[in-house]
């Protein structure tokens, strides 16, 4: 009979910690077997020739009087994003300068819930930061590859080097080679904003359920019907609401190994230094290829060559 009271009172010691514990966050994390299944972590690399606005390169050069202006539409382009995703339940969200100097987003003006990665050079560039720990990357004011028409600003890297990049065969814009990294993290690409060329250009790589934004219509490419700028902040922002909403349909973006790069570039002296480079070969007076296990280790060993072309 004594042993009853006791056994009643640890029940409801029990019962009320039960309570307890299932109402807290961490009991949801539990339950998906991830203590950080609540967090949503977004990454955001954002380059500047598919901002709104932009059709020129003046106005993506620092000394250039048009260059003040452009990276407020920059700034503002982003904040559009940044705030669907805190509206549809983003709790983190990383902003990645990737253009030039990597100094272009007005930090003051960023919505202040971002984190902003300013400045370069940064090891892994336009996709610095990224890791496993996000469930989605985002493309902002992306342009299209080396070669494309009708495209403003269409280059790959650097417009005054490279002809073409192609990994396994395939040529690729930036948009390409940036979402195999997030790949090689387990991210998928979810949105891309820029000129209707890049939008297509993106959901032919990416995939046809990739949500794009276009911001413009390219003329050529140093025009382009730039659309009203208060449906173009709304469509960010909606479209950035849609991507989140879609997020379990998107899968990482990979290349199967071995990686074979191949680089074209303008003229055969930009190819010569690169040839310096152990496991590096040329192939044609101005194609340099080799091939590597390892994507991220082709992705330096590409820009390095890249490099040692802009200085031949
Ligand atoms: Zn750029």
């Amino acid at each position: 009979m004594m042993r009853k009271k006791p056994l009643n009172i640890w029940l409801l010691i029990m019962v009320a910690v039960s309570i307890i514990w299932l109402n807290s966050p961490l009991a949801a994390g539990a339950k998906n077997s991830t203590p950080e299944r609540n967090q949503l972590k977004i990454y955001i690399s954002v380059d500047m020739e598919g901002i709104w606005g932009v059709v020129h390169t003046n106005q993506c050069l620092p000394d250039s009087p048009e260059y003040q202006v452009a990276r407020k539409w920059m700034t503002e382009d982003v904040n559009a994003v940044v705030q669907g995703l805190f509206e549809a339940g983003a709790t983190e969200v990383v902003v990645n300068d990737s253009h030039g100097s990597m100094r272009n987003i007005i930090a003051s003006d960023l919505d202040p819930r971002a984190e902003l990665l300013s400045g370069s050079p940064k090891p892994l560039s336009m996709m610095e930061g990224i890791d496993s720990t996000f469930q989605g990357c985002i493309f902002v004011g992306y342009h299209s590859r080396a070669g494309s028409a009708p495209a403003i600003l269409d280059h790959t890297i650097s417009g005054a080097a490279i002809y073409s990049i192609k990994v396994n065969g395939l040529e690729m814009p930036e948009l390409g080679l940036n979402a195999a990294i997030a790949g090689c993290y387990g991210v998928p690409v979810i949105m891309l904003t820029g000129d209707t060329t890049t939008c297509w250009q993106a959901k032919e790589i990416l995939g046809q359920n990739l949500v794009v934004v276009p911001v413009k219509e390219a003329v050529n490419r140093f025009a382009a019907l730039n659309f009203a700028r208060n449906k173009v902040l709304i469509d960010l922002k909606e479209g950035a609401k849609k991507a989140l909403s879609l997020l379990p349909s998107f899968k990482p973006f990979v290349f199967q190994p071995p990686f074979t790069f191949e680089l074209d570039f303008h003229n055969s002296n930009q190819a010569e230094a690169g040839t310096l480079i152990p496991g590096v070969k040329r192939i044609s007076p101005r194609t340099l290829t080799f091939t590597t296990g390892d994507y991220l280790e082709g992705f330096r060993l590409a820009r390095a060559l890249i490099a040692l072309a802009s200085i031949s």
